[in-house]
């Protein structure tokens, strides 16, 4: 990490905790996560990701003392449950098309018919990609309503992204869907502009939110965070978005996230610590509210 980034990180997580108790005080409040970067440290392949156990336990806990904690993940809904493991937790996946809480599901229609192209442009890319002579540590993740290409443990990871961004192009094209890139990766999305931005703008109306804290390391998490600053720039809603970066942290999670801390482990403490505050606050109050 560069000086000029590792300053631009907070060092001191009690003064990112007292922010966030601002802005959770505000009731009805929600704590919203990312899952892989942000709570699970990134692995090699999607499926050996595991949820920190500390940001696990403490996400039980928050889920008894504020009115919404949620997961917005690009993971399918269904995966991003199974991962995190909390009954009742919502769990809002593939970027925003989808919801699930509670055994109940949600896609959106757009999600829908984007189905059978997502699986067709997968493997056409595949396809084109095997001619190229691109195959060693290509992961081709089929999430439903989206899709995901891996290029993380190819030989040439740049290389093996120029192919397969152009051939992703060209399916795109003929599918009806839109490209989005993250850390090693890009995804295969319908054309409708649905995002963790537009998911998290949802939910703060559905909900009434007042305050809102979320959590996030990589570009598509940057939707959440603009999100966070319009509905605070519109005055209704208290908020703060938290970049959680690391070495390869994309530059724009810097410039865009209201505080910063370092990776998974700084992210699990601060929501332990969250846990910690909100759970003292009643006990601590006298019968005039005064602490
Ligand atoms: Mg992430």
């Amino acid at each position: 990490m560069g000086d000029a980034i590792a300053a631009n990180v907070e060092s001191d997580l009690d003064a990112v905790v007292e922010r966030c108790l601002a802005v959770l005080r505000q009731r009805p409040s929600a704590v919203l996560s990312d899952i892989d970067g942000t709570i699970s440290e990134i692995a090699s392949t999607p499926d050996e990701a595991t949820v920190h156990r500390d940001a696990h336990d403490a996400l039980v806990r928050l889920m008894g003392l504020i009115d919404v904690v949620g997961i917005v993940t690009g993971r399918a809904a269904e995966a991003g449950e199974g991962m995190v493991a909390i009954p009742d937790l919502l769990c809002i996946g593939n970027h925003g098309l989808e919801r699930r809480r509670a055994g109940v599901s949600w896609e959106h229609p757009a999600g829908v018919s984007a189905v059978t192209g997502i699986a067709a442009a997968l493997d056409a890319i595949r396809a084109g990609a095997e001619r190229a002579g691109i195959v060693e540590g290509i992961i081709y993740e089929n999430k439903r309503l989206t899709g995901t290409v891996h290029y993380r443990l190819a030989p040439e990871p740049e290389v093996a992204r120029a192919t397969l961004l152009r051939l992703a192009e060209a399916a795109s094209d003929r599918h009806g869907l839109r490209i989005t890139e993250g850390r090693f990766i890009f995804e295969l999305r319908p054309m409708v502009i649905i995002n963790k931005g537009t998911a998290i703008r949802d939910l703060i109306s559905e909900e009434g939110l007042k305050g809102v804290v979320f959590m996030g390391d990589d570009v598509t998490d940057v939707d959440g965070f603009d999100t966070l600053r319009a509905v605070r720039d519109g005055g209704d809603v208290a908020s703060l978005s938290i970049g959680v970066v690391a070495s390869e942290t994309p530059r724009v999670v810097y410039d865009r996230s209201d505080v910063r801390v370092p990776g998974v482990p700084a992210a699990a403490t601060l929501l332990v610590r969250l846990a910690d505050r909100l759970d003292e606050i009643p006990r601590s109050e006298g019968p005039d509210g005064q602490a």
